[in-house]
């Protein structure tokens, strides 16, 4: 007999060996031996009172061995003579329609513009170090895409899109730890993904998919509203019929190819802001009620904060405890900043981004001019703006976060993770009103609802423009392009997906139509 039961359990407790045990028997009224084993199924904090609680939802079973199967199993056949699928961008997108093609039996040929991920490691340290931008490899761009070197928090909203799951049973397939199936807020760091990532490579390159890395798509061969030939920046034509062009939000040059073809874009609302950095401790101290440091049983603490600001969301997105804050950029010029942490968190920081809501219909009024492109065109000259504000490299501006409310350019910026360094700059008079006035009335709002956020301590740092796509690539019912048989926009790109799960989810989605 299996019984799933909700057990409460004080960090005092935690520390007491078997008490999930202890626990379950008692709530049963069962002796301890009756019961062969415990799975636990869910696993979360609730520190809203000091007095803090691990929630579990466990199964108990009685009598009967826990089994140790999963509920999927992923089962890869020889495609090597399968029909042909071509995958445009190899990020979670890219890779979970791969696969999903493997399942079907077709033969997945992806094309990937950056390098695989030990050599992507170079061109970080590069932005990093030297400031340098290589276009087609960077935080964004290269194997396992912005997915990568991201953080690997596996939250998503998408519940009724697809198959969680089966995304998660597949991650720890290839290698992230089973901790995600059990966490309400799964995490794989950014130290475990590409080993994650480059296990996912191999399954594909097995089964006898392809994958050709540094093989940039500069244009698509179309006749009778069927694609025909993808072209490749090597001046080479792929004859293809099926195509999952996955290729991201930061893929700018795909947005343009695809205007300039004539070919249908929509212009969507998404969110810009700054990220902000306190010391972890400070957050620690808030959302665990202690003064000293917190229970070494505790995670580093998150945060989730959202606000009305002028009718108008301004709201964390991607936050990073114990983490760092990286740039984002994909090409020089522009200053984009974004988070992530290792698996266990043990940065001295707490990060996040702080965005306000932006409209399509009625906030970028002075980029009409440039139609489906207006959002684009205004995030691009926002992290210019970032950019010249930096000092014209990959430092990027900042502002004590009180100063930055009260108007006033900081004297000196607090300590900070991101490794290209800061300049102070009065970000409070730089940001269009739209984006700093909503962000400095936010953040006061936040210091009421987490009392010691709003503090000289933190900085804003800028800019945090890449939280989802400004263009989104229309589909039909069939997830093709509604203008072109055989093209399947898919992914964070095509305006499908908001994070590694979704994009997943999305991308075996588009292989499932491909294949059809
Ligand atoms: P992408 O991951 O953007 O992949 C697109 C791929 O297409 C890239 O590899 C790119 O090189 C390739 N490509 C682009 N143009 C071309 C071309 N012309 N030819 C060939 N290839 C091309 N999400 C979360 O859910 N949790 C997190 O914790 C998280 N942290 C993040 C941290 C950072 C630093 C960053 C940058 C992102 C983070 N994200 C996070 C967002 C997440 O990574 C994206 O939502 C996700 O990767 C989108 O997947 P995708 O496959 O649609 O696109």
């Amino acid at each position: 007999m299996i019984k799933e039961l909700q057990l409460r359990v004080s960090l005092k407790e935690e520390e007491i060996p078997n008490i999930l045990l202890i626990k379950s028997a008692k709530n049963l009224d069962l002796p301890k031996d009756q019961i062969s084993g415990i799975k636990v199924l869910r696993k979360s904090i609730d520190a809203r009172k000091p007095k803090i609680i691990l929630n579990y939802k466990v199964a108990v079973y009685i009598n009967e061995p826990v089994p140790e199967t999963s509920e999927y199993t992923f089962d890869y056949e020889d495609v090597s003579k399968g029909k042909p699928i071509h995958i445009i961008g190899f990020g979670p997108a890219g890779m979970y329609a791969a696969l999903r093609c493997i399942e079907l039996g077709f033969k997945p040929i992806v094309l990937e513009r950056g390098k695989n991920v030990q050599d992507r490691r170079r061109d970080l340290k590069a932005i990093n170090q030297d400031h340098f931008v290589n276009e087609d490899s960077n935080y964004c761009f290269g194997e396992g895409g912005a997915g990568t070197y991201s953080d690997g928090k596996l939250y998503t909203r998408s519940l009724k899109r697809g198959d969680v799951r089966r995304i998660f049973e597949n991650l720890v397939f290839h290698g992230a730890t089973d901790q995600i199936l059990v966490d309400a807020h799964p995490h794989i760091g950014t130290n475990k993904l590409p080993k994650v990532v480059t296990n996912i490579r191999e399954t594909i390159l097995k089964y006898g998919g392809e994958i050709h890395f540094e093989t940039r798509v500069t244009d698509f061969k179309i006749k009778n509203n069927k694609i025909q030939a993808i072209n490749l920046l090597n001046g080479e034509e792929l004859p293809a019929n099926r195509v999952i062009l996955a290729t991201g939000h930061s893929a700018r040059d795909i947005f343009y190819l695809l205007h300039n073809k004539k070919i249908a874009l929509e212009a969507k609302s998404f969110a810009m802001g700054v990220r902000v950095e306190h010391p972890q401790h400070i957050i620690d101290s808030i959302q665990y009620h202690c003064s000293g440091d917190r229970d070494e049983l505790l995670p580093p603490a998150s945060y989730s904060l959202v606000q009305q600001v002028n009718n108008r969301g301004v709201y964390s997105f991607c936050m990073c405890p114990g983490g760092f804050i990286v740039p984002a950029a994909t090409d020089n010029g522009e200053v984009v900043v974004n988070g992530m942490s290792p698996s266990r968190r043990n940065n001295l920081f707490a990060n996040s981004g702080i965005v306000v809501e932006l409209n399509v219909e009625k906030d970028f009024y002075k980029y009409e001019h440039f139609g489906v492109l207006k959002g684009l065109e205004y995030q691009k000259d926002l992290e210019r703006l970032a950019f010249t504000a930096g000092g014209r490299t990959q430092t990027a501006p900042a502002q004590r976060l009180t100063d930055f409310v009260e108007g006033k350019l900081s004297a000196d910026l607090n300590p900070t993770s991101y490794q290209p360094g800061l300049n102070s700059a009065p970000l409070h008079s730089l940001l269009p009103k739209l984006i700093g006035g909503n962000l400095r009335q936010g953040f006061k709002a936040f210091g009421d609802k987490m009392k010691g956020y709003y503090t000289s301590e933190a900085n804003i740092i800028g800019v945090e423009s890449r939280t989802s796509s400004p263009v989104s690539i229309p589909r039909n019912e069939k997830l093709e392009h509604p203008e072109i048989e055989g093209l399947f926009p898919c992914g964070e790109g095509g305006g499908y997906a908001g994070g590694i799960v979704s994009a997943a989810m999305d991308g075996e989605r588009c292989a499932e139509a491909a294949c059809k």
